[in-house]
């Protein structure tokens, strides 16, 4: 070839390859068009599904606070027909209707935590705590199940575990109480054993709950922590349950680096297994808890103190009037003086005109919130150094945090159960006002009639203390001869005999 033709044919290569170059590039800038826009995509769908997560959590939050406004008025109410009930009957309608709504908060409660979960909004809020105090409590919730189904319980805690540790309490209870739980649930013959241990080295506080009931099949155990996910469901249906307790125990311990480990054999048993590090505040052993924890039971069925303590005046806000009722029956057996503001105005005005020894108030009130009525009562000195506590249906992640924060003394979460209500009343008022045991029952004898009841027939007799009630005290003797020698000495207001009633 000559070197004319060989210029030539160069040439062309080169025009051939820069057209290759140019369609080259044009692809490149395409690619690069193109990873831009996916990257674009990619965030813009990030940004949705962090959006929805968020739209997701604040309606779950919504609906809880929604749901649990109106379970104030229907647990408070129930509590009210309990106190009052004479028939057998509807008070037996009326303990349904009180643990179908102990249930129905706890499925709130479970579907708010697996929302925060899920919504990384879960926080572990760690404080110091005692040990014992947890596995009192623990034991104290579960026990009467296991009993009251036939089943041995046992409590095994090592008496060398630190007494105080530093962790997140209230889910370290809530561990505990889903794996005890379903260990009672689960079982229908022999019992559970709770066996808790702590290890030095590691720093694990160690939870192991063993059963001895139905067992999970070896295929179902990948199953097993999916949330809304029951086992053998139609074996079980009689079983109450949602499938979220496992997936939130799981989730709440990885949260704390811990392990939830589990061993079963199909129809044998079931072992749970939680290890959580817990750091050691105080490291003097904790003891024997088992001892202790039986001492102070006993001590607890033999005596409870009642909250009576008429010299105490409560002030209470709340927009809601049946919320207002709630409160107020809830405390009519204390006879303390309760008055109800309906606004943070109206608290207002109430706190000028006296004095009150604990003031209870609503968060969530048209007009001033609770914490503005709380601004308000600091800044114009209305209640200095008297106990403020905050009334909320919220179940919002920290609340407790929040509102103590704000100023409150304490918080007390709706619906006001009255226990918590005593227990917080407990906590504030002064112990010198609360009538005595002694008090109380000199009182109450002496504001009652005597009703003499004549009677050998058991039966009769419970019919006749059901139908005296707590206005008259019974005086319940067998024959004539004993009734003549008690009304030589006493006064009574009635007679009942087999004939009739004489006055
Ligand atoms: P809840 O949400 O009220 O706790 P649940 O008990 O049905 O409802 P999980 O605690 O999540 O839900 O348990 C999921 C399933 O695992 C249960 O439905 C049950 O089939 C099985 N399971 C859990 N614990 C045990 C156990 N100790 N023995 C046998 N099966 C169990
Ligand atoms: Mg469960």
């Amino acid at each position: 070839m000559d070197r004319e033709t060989r210029i030539r044919e160069l040439e062309k290569e080169n025009k051939i390859l820069k057209r290759e170059y140019s369609r080259l590039q044009q692809d490149l800038s395409m690619l690069s068009n193109l990873n831009d826009y996916t990257s674009r995509l990619r965030k813009f769908n990030e940004e949705r599904v962090v959006a929805a997560n968020k739209a997701k959590s604040n309606f779950l939050a919504n609906m809880s606070h929604e749901i649990r406004t109106p379970m104030n008025a229907i647990i408070g109410m129930d509590e009210m027909i309990l106190r009052e009930v004479k028939d057998r009957k509807i008070g037996k309608y009326a303990l349904d209707i009180k643990s179908a709504s102990k249930t129905l908060l706890s499925i709130i409660n479970d579907i708010l935590d697996l929302s925060k979960i899920e919504s990384g909004k879960m926080e572990i809020l760690p404080v110091e705590y005692e040990c014992s105090s947890i596995f009192n409590d623990v034991a104290n919730m579960t026990m009467k199940k296991a009993e009251e189904k036939g089943l041995s319980y046992e409590l095994k805690v090592d008496s060398d575990i630190p007494s105080v540790l530093y962790g997140d309490e209230i889910r370290i209870r809530q561990i505990m109480l889903n794996i005890i739980n379903n260990a009672i649930k689960y079982t229908k013959e022999g019992g559970v054993k709770i066996l808790a241990s702590y290890d030095h080295e590691t720093e694990k506080l160690c939870i192991k709950v063993t059963d001895t009931g139905i067992g999970i099949r070896p295929e179902d155990m990948e199953r097993l922590f999916e949330s809304f996910r029951r086992l053998e469901e139609t074996k079980n249906r009689n079983i109450e349950g949602t499938g979220l307790g496992l997936n939130i125990t799981k989730q709440l311990v990885e949260l704390m680096d811990g392990e939830l480990g589990v061993q079963s054999e199909y129809g044998k048993g079931t072992t749970f297994t939680a290890e959580i590090v817990q750091k050691v505040i105080d490291a003097t052993p904790m003891g024997d808890f088992s001892d202790s924890f039986l001492r102070s039971h006993e001590q607890l069925e033999e005596f409870k103190p009642k909250l009576v303590a008429p010299g105490i005046k409560v002030l209470v806000t709340d927009d809601n009037e049946m919320n207002l009722e709630v409160f107020t029956g809830l405390l009519s057996d204390t006879r303390m003086k309760i008055t109800c503001a309906s606004s943070g105005k109206e608290t207002l005005e109430c706190l000028k005109k006296d004095r009150y020894d604990v003031i209870f108030v609503d968060q969530m009130m048209p007009g001033m919130s609770g914490t503005e009525t709380l601004q308000a009562i600091k800044d114009d000195h209305l209640a200095d150094g008297i106990p403020i506590i905050a009334l909320t249906a919220d179940a919002i992640v920290g609340a407790r945090d929040i509102y103590l924060k704000e100023g409150f003394t304490d918080y007390l979460s709706k619906p006001v159960m009255y226990e918590e209500l005593e227990k917080i009343l407990f906590k504030y008022i002064d112990p010198a006002m609360i009538l005595s045991k002694e008090q109380i029952e000199r009182e109450e004898n002496a504001n009652k009639s005597v009703v003499l009841v004549i009677n050998d027939s058991s039966e009769r007799l419970n019919e006749i203390r059901d139908m005296l009630g707590s206005r008259y005290k019974g005086v319940f003797v067998k024959d004539e001869a004993q009734a003549e020698k008690y009304l030589s000495k006493h006064d009574v207001r009635f007679v009942i005999r087999d004939g009739g009633v004489k006055v």
